[in-house]
């Protein structure tokens, strides 16, 4: 019998049950505009798209939670995150959709953060969907802040709900990024419909679900394109370390060999300071340029710094060729609650 990888995978899949919400396939749109002043041909895998909640990168994500969470007749979700987490605000939706309670805890990941920061974007949404919200003081205890969230579910527990907490956590399996493991399998299929291929692809990097899931998945499914992982989170070094981790999660939970090597594993981080949610100028450059040549919009926290990133990084030689595929996770709702210092 023939080894097939797409069957295997297929199979590993299978094994977990999945919340389906989101619009996909996403589009690949050429963006000939501002590939023509980069001298790339640039493409835009439209994650941004995937519709639910307003879309992005989450929704994919959540599928998995969400199935895991109906599987155990959760009636209250919980999770964690900065004030303007797009995965709270999209957990929220989907808490709505699948009749349950949501709790957020929000994180003061952002110093100095002004009254818009915490009224507007997200956090207005997640007001309109009805979601009680939580603040907590410190944005870097990672482990802290999975410990306050796991208090409050036993209270919630207490009171006689039976609340799923959504675990990120590193060292929880990665669910989550078996939504970039389909996403994988989604590109493969359109890069074979249309006989075309890419030389490379750029994808935002922070908890690296996005990045390790889909680099797990194109790699199991035997596509080598390289992937650049650009930082938003934290420094080049770290996140090396955190994806190669995240990857071999991926291969334990859907119970397949390990398909990545260090050299697969890229990660690059020009455009990160001076830290995580923090505009620069390379990234308001980037968000004002694909909005004005596109017509596409950039968020300030993820995607505009993503396109920085692959900006400065071509600008360094280090794209594996000129043929690019950016993917755009979503988070435009942020780009309202940091309002015109896009601009400034
Ligand atoms: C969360 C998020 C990311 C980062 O994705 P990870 O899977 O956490 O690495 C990128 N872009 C947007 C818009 C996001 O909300």
């Amino acid at each position: 019998m023939t080894h097939d990888p797409h069957a295997a995978l297929a199979a590993a899949l299978d094994r977990f049950p999945r919340a389906a919400a989101g619009h996909v396939p996403t589009p690949i749109d050429p963006a000939p505009n501002l590939g023509a002043d980069l001298g790339l041909d640039l493409f835009v895998k439209r994650d941004d798209c995937t519709g639910f909640g307003f879309g992005g990168n989450k929704v994919r994500q959540l599928e998995f939670y969400f199935g895991a969470a109906l599987e155990q007749k959760a009636d209250t979700v919980l999770i964690t995150g900065a004030v303007q987490s797009n995965y709270a605000r999209t957990t929220a939706a989907m808490a709505a959709r699948f009749e349950m309670d949501c709790h957020l805890q929000l994180e003061e990941r952002v110093a100095n953060a002004d009254a818009l920061y915490r009224s507007s974007g997200n956090v207005l949404l997640e007001r309109i969907l009805g979601a009680t919200l939580h603040p907590y003081p410190d944005g870097e205890d990672e482990a802290g802040a999975d410990r306050s969230m796991r208090q409050l579910g036993d209270r919630l527990r207490a009171d006689g709900k039976n609340p799923y907490v959504i675990p990120l956590g590193p060292d929880n399996p990665p669910l989550g990024a078996l939504g970039y493991v389909r996403c994988a399998w989604e590109l493969v299929e359109q890069m074979r419909e249309a006989g075309r291929d890419f030389d490379q692809i750029v994808v935002p990097s922070g908890s690296s679900f996005t990045h390790a899931g889909l680099l797990f998945g194109l790699r199991a499914l035997g596509c080598t394109v390289p992937v650049l992982g650009i930082c938003v989170r934290r420094a080049a070094s770290l996140q090396r370390d955190r994806v190669a981790a995240r990857t071999r999660g991926v291969g334990a939970l859907l119970g397949l060999d390990t398909v990545i090597t260090d050299a697969d594993i890229a990660v690059y981080d020009g455009a990160l300071a001076p830290g995580y949610g923090k505009l620069n100028a390379l990234t308001r450059d980037a968000i004002k340029q694909a909005a004005r040549r596109e017509g596409l919009f950039l968020d300030p926290v993820y995607t505009g710094k993503t396109m920085a990133g692959l900006i400065a990084a071509h600008q360094e030689g280090m794209l594996a060729g000129r043929r690019v595929l950016f993917l755009h996770t979503g988070g435009q709702p942020s780009i309202f609650a940091y309002g015109d210092t896009v601009l400034e």
